[in-house]
């Protein structure tokens, strides 16, 4: 069982620059007193009564802290510290700086699928470690894919945000209905068991859109792209997969396969001869094709629109909510502020209950 410690975190951390805020936490910079070091600190609020909105159960808390402590892994955000307070609990965790792996490549004028491949096999290296340790992510998503930093030239994949993640207890029988619409599993919406595969299937939706700037199911609504799912509505198309090789499309067939245990796994991925070719023309083929930057870039700037749309549409409560419980933060100038402080009011659809922002259409 991890430590959370009870003393305060400002005393051995000063607290920085807002890094990014999710549903649940805000995530600042801190700088380690003793050290020097910089940290990344995510402060998660904790649910004052089991009937308040507000916040994480502790219990959910303790098993995010958990499943760090148990994937030590390259790539793999490392967790290094965990506080206690009446109201918050704070991970300190390694510093990632090199921001999200899909706005380092909207950067690039174009890429090829080989060098979009070191990537994915960072991704499924770290995925698969997991596994191994009966870990499931249960929200893979370009937001949760980050970079260690942006001077190295060839970056290493951290993965984050284990707010949705599970460990299976052998014969355990685990069904949610948590994640977010474009990257959920057919299985996740019609709530049957859940097991690694999920996974799989939200790698299957990542690459679809790396490599095509299109994202297979999605609607425009989030209940229409359940529904594609459900139909296991996509397709190739021409104009968008025109540069695409054929190995990388039967890699993205065999993770977007409706029975779970019929998907690729991370180590059967591995093998896949598009991540680990065996001849020279399969070698060649990843050369010769590239992503579709053009289509690529496009989706990546809506996204990023939508993340800002989202953020606003959250201050906009927040100042709401302030003005209704007025001086509260004159009161407290530290009081950090993530999208679960504001209680839900405007219902958002139940079937999905914790339905990311960030990324809903
Ligand atoms: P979500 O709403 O997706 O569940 P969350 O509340 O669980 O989010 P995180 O996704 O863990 O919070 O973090 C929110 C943001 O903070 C990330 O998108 C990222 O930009 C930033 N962030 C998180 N961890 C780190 C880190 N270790 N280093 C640098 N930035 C980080």
């Amino acid at each position: 069982m991890a430590v959370f410690k009870p003393e305060n975190v400002e005393d051995f951390y000063e607290i920085g620059e807002v890094l990014g805020s999710g549903h649940f936490a805000q995530v600042r910079k801190v700088h380690e007193r003793a050290t020097g070091t910089y940290w990344a600190g995510k402060f998660l609020k904790i649910r004052k009564n089991a009937c308040s909105r507000l916040g994480l159960d502790r219990s959910r808390l303790e098993e995010e802290v958990d499943i760090l402590h148990a994937i030590q892994h390259p790539n793999i955000v490392t967790l290094k510290d965990v506080f206690e307070s009446r109201a918050e609990v704070v991970l300190v965790l390694e510093l990632v700086t090199g921001g999200e792996l899909f706005d380092f490549i909207a950067e690039k004028e174009n890429l090829l699928e080989s060098e979009a491949i070191e990537f994915m096999e960072q991704i499924l290296k770290g995925l698969g470690f997991m596994h191994s340790k009966n870990i499931v992510h249960f929200d893979l998503k370009p937001e949760n894919i980050m970079l260690s930093d942006r001077v190295a030239p060839h970056p290493n994949i951290k993965l984050i945000d284990f707010g949705l993640a599970h460990r299976f207890h052998p014969g355990e029988e685990y069904r949610s209905s948590s994640g977010t619409p474009q990257y959920i599993a057919p299985e996740v919406i019609t709530s049957e068991p859940l097991s690694t595969a999920a996974d799989m299937w939200s790698i299957g939706v990542i690459t679809f859109i790396l490599l095509s700037g299109l994202s297979p199911f999605q609607g425009d609504t989030d209940d229409e792209t359940l529904r594609n799912i459900i139909v296991m509505n996509y397709e190739f198309a021409a104009q968008y997969f025109g540069m695409t090789s054929s190995m990388a499309k039967d890699f993205i067939q065999k993770l977007l396969v409706k029975d779970p245990s019929e998907r690729m796994t991370a180590e059967e991925c591995l093998l896949h001869p598009w991540i680990k070719p065996i001849t020279r023309t399969q070698v060649a083929k990843r050369n010769r094709s590239s992503i579709n930057m053009k289509s690529f870039k496009k989706f990546n700037a809506r996204r990023k629109w939508k993340m800002s749309y989202n953020m606003v549409w959250m201050c906009n409560r927040l100042v709401r909510l302030n003005l209704l419980c007025k001086g509260r933060s004159e009161a407290d100038p530290l009081e950090r502020q993530c999208e679960s402080d504001v209680e839900d009011g405007e219902s958002k659809p139940a079937s999905l209950l914790r339905r990311r922002l960030s990324s809903s259409s």
